[in-house]
């Protein structure tokens, strides 16, 4: 099995390497701090190493003021969304069991995997007291799909999938989108803001060139904020 990164057991399988420790790294932790935050700044960043699971957000976290009267509701709804997760679901491959949860809606799903021994007790044990157990939703295909074959139930998935069974922008997206011929990718690149114009629409994103450290800018007409919780990555 494989050997560890710098010595963090935790790392052993994680296909990015660096790992918690990456060489430039501008964060800092306070004196005594434990806290640390793994960071991906590879092509792909963290669809690369993430659990798969790929749940939907539901009618009530699109709108939560409404109903309790606590946080924002969104300027959309879910029922405006549900489209565009049928076209991802249906793109990248899902598996899941439909169960119309109100908190977790049904999407295009692959079948799941058979339950291995220990879900088969738990899943006894949850409806003897009548605790729903369901296959997760999870974002492995367990069908071939677009040139992708099926799951094979290697267990290394932390490691990069080779047959790109799970899903990965690097495996699954990026590389129909180079074929073509219309996407450029900038490598070296930490968005740091999106710019707005006099109408406050979008109209380009700001970022530093991560070898050179000059500002660069790029206009576009629709830009996609894909948010992780300390930092995010922009795309035009
Ligand atoms: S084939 Fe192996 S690495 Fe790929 S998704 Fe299945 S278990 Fe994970």
């Amino acid at each position: 099995m494989g050997g560890t990164l710098r010595g963090e057991e935790a790392d052993e399988f994680m296909a990015p390497n660096g790992a918690w420790e990456i060489d430039g790294e501008p964060y800092v932790l306070a004196l005594g701090s434990r806290f640390r935050w793994f960071r991906s700044r590879i092509v792909g960043g963290r669809t690369n190493h993430w659990g798969r699971v790929a749940l939907r957000f539901s009618a009530m976290d699109f709108k939560p003021r409404s109903p309790d009267g606590v946080g924002d509701d969104w300027p959309i709804s879910y029922e405006e969304l549900a489209p565009y997760y049928d076209k991802v679901e249906s793109y990248i491959g899902v598996f899941g069991s439909k169960e119309n949860i109100a908190s977790s809606p049904d999407g295009i799903f692959q079948p799941p995997p058979l339950n291995r021994c220990t879900e088969t007790i738990l899943k006894k044990a949850c409806d003897k007291v009548k605790v729903l157990c369901v296959p997760a939703r999870m974002a492995i295909i367990t069908q071939p799909l677009n040139g992708r074959p099926a799951c094979h139930y290697c267990g290394q998935c932390s490691r990069g999938c080779k047959s790109a069974s799970n899903f990965s922008s690097i495996q699954v997206l990026i590389p129909p989108a180079l074929a073509t011929g219309h996407l450029a990718m900038i490598t070296n690149a930490m968005a740091r803001e999106i710019l707005v114009g006099k109408n406050g629409e979008a109209e380009a994103v700001s970022y530093i060139d991560r070898t050179t450290k000059a500002e660069k800018q790029v206009r576009a007409r629709s830009f996609v904020v894909a948010a992780s919780t300390c930092e995010s990555r922009a795309c035009c």
